[in-house]
């Protein structure tokens, strides 16, 4: 099995051992930074799953290595950050960082987050295809027979929900659940007004749907090619 790299980014000696040291233990390859500028080039050179990265950094800031990551590309990053530094955990978030940790941590407690994040970065397929229709999960495309549709975020979500489970159906209640998250107290008719949205952009005649199904009183369905 691949080791996945992370890149650890503090001045601190003993705190970036300590966090090297756990993160190898839990099978991890680290690649250790000293400071900003160090960071920045060793993000250019070499092959990173994610980057552990402290606020607080002689040459060249968190927040500017930060932004730096972003031009790079899509590289997972968890932010420490002292308690005073509550402005800047917030700007760091803003930046993009996709979780933080206030110092005095447990590196065991970091260890889970690395896990968690690299998680929840991972994509489970590259396409899904079905019925004339293929959704590019990374690029976030949509094609129809060949025809690239111009999907909202959420008709997007909505789409790949049902064609990950084709046939299956799929409760307004679910679809809320997967679409919008658990914390979307939505009412189910905002389901419906995307589903109508989504059939105006993929079914040839979307008032007699071909592939998103209504199933009366339960709720819609991808047809089974
Ligand atoms: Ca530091």
């Amino acid at each position: 099995m691949r080791r996945d790299r992370v890149l650890v980014v503090e001045d601190e000696e003993a705190i970036r051992e300590l966090v090297a040291f756990h993160l190898e233990e839990a099978g991890f390859t680290v690649v250790q930074a000293v400071d900003g500028e160090q960071a920045i080039a060793l993000a250019r050179e070499e092959e990173l799953q994610l980057a552990v990265l402290d606020l607080m950094l002689p040459k060249v800031d968190g927040v500017a290595v930060l932004r730096e990551l972003r031009k790079l590309g899509r590289l997972p990053v968890i932010m420490l950050t002292a308690r005073t530094e509550e402005a800047d955990r917030v700007r760091g978030l803003e930046l993009g960082a996709d979780d933080y940790m206030g110092k005095p941590f447990s590196p065991r407690e970091l260890v889970a987050r690395v896990k968690a994040v690299l998680r929840r970065s991972e994509p489970d397929a590259e396409s899904i295809s079905a019925g004339g229709v293929t959704l590019d999960l990374a690029a976030h495309r949509c094609y129809v027979a060949e025809r690239e549709v111009a999907l909202t975020l959420t008709e997007f979500g909505l789409l790949r929900a049902l064609m990950e489970r084709p046939g299956q159906v799929l409760t307004r209640e679910i679809l809320l659940q997967r679409v919008w998250g658990y914390d979307f107290y939505g009412d189910a008719r905002t389901v419906d007004v995307h589903v109508r949205h989504l059939r105006e952009k993929v079914e040839e005649e979307p008032s007699r749907p071909r592939l998103v199904e209504t199933v009366r009183g339960v709720g819609y369905r991808f047809a089974q090619a």
